[in-house]
C-alpha cells in the first residue's frame, strides 16, 4: 500500500517508516504541513498517518483543507495521551480514527490495514449493525445469539446492500443481485424482498430513500 506519514519528530518518523516499509508498504514522509498538503493533493494514498503539531501549522488544518477539497483518503491522527480535545477535534474534522502516542507499531499497522480495506470497499467480513451480528463470509446472521435464516435471494439482496453500506443503491442495482439466480425478476421483486428482510431483521436495518433506492446506514 502507498502510505503517507506526516510527522516532524525525526526519531519517531524514522521508526515508523522503518517498520511500515519492512512490512512492504511504500511510505512517503512529510515533515511539515505544507509538504503534507501537497503530497495528499498529488498522490493517491491508501492511508495517511497525521501528526497534529507540525512546525508550520496544525495537522488539523491540513485535514480540514483536504476534506473540503473532497479528499476521502482514510486519515489516522496521532495524538498525545492527554489531548482528548485533539482527538475530538480531529474526528470532527474528518479523521477516520486516531492513535495515541507512543503507539504500538503493530497496532498502527493493523489500523492502517483496516481503514484502507474499508476505503477500498473491501469490508470486514464480520460486522455489527442494529443489534445484528453478521458474518458476510459465512453468509450468517445472528440476533442476540439466535441465528436468523435467510433464503439465498434474501441474502443476495442484503449482502449487496452491506457491500455498499452507507451508500444508497437504486432499484436496478438490487435487481441485478436477484437476477444472479437466473429467473425472471418481476417489477416489484425488490420491494417484496426488502419487506421480507425487514420482517426478519427488524426495523432500522434497511432504510428506504424515496425515489432513490435503499441503504443500510
Ligand atoms: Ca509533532
Amino acid at each position: 500500500m502507498r502510505l503517507l506519514l506526516v510527522e516532524d519528530t525525526p526519531e519517531l518518523a524514522r521508526s515508523v517508516l522503518r517498520f511500515l516499509r519492512a512490512e512492504g508498504h511504500a511510505v512517503d514522509h512529510a515533515p511539515d504541513a505544507a509538504t503534507a498538503t501537497e503530497a495528499m493533493a498529488v498522490a493517491d494514498y491508501a492511508c495517511v498517518i497525521l501528526d497534529l503539531g507540525l512546525p508550520d501549522g496544525s495537522g488539523l488544518e491540513v485535514l480540514k483543507a483536504r476534506r473540503r477539497a473532497g479528499d476521502r483518503t482514510p486519515v489516522l491522527i496521532a495524538t498525545a495521551r492527554d489531548q482528548i480535545s485533539d482527538r475530538i477535534a480531529g474526528l470532527d474534522a474528518g479523521a477516520d480514527d486516531y492513535v495515541v502516542k507512543p503507539f504500538d507499531l503493530r497496532e498502527l499497522s493493523a489500523r492502517i490495514r483496516a481503514h484502507a480495506r474499508r476505503a477500498q470497499g473491501i469490508p470486514e467480513t464480520r460486522l455489527q449493525l442494529a443489534g445484528l451480528e453478521v458474518d458476510r463470509a459465512a453468509g450468517r446472521i445472528w440476533q442476540q445469539g439466535q441465528e436468523i435464516r435467510l433464503t439465498a435471494r434474501e441474502w443476495a439482496l442484503f449482502d449487496t446492500l452491506l457491500g455498499a453500506r452507507g451508500r444508497v443503491l437504486p432499484k436496478p442495482a438490487l435487481e441485478d443481485a436477484l437476477y444472479a439466480f437466473d429467473t425472471l425478476v418481476e417489477g416489484n421483486a425488490v420491494e417484496v424482498y426488502v419487506s421480507r428482510l425487514r420482517q426478519k431483521l427488524g426495523p432500522g436495518v434497511i432504510e428506504t430513500r424515496r425515489g432513490l433506492g435503499y441503504v443500510v446506514p
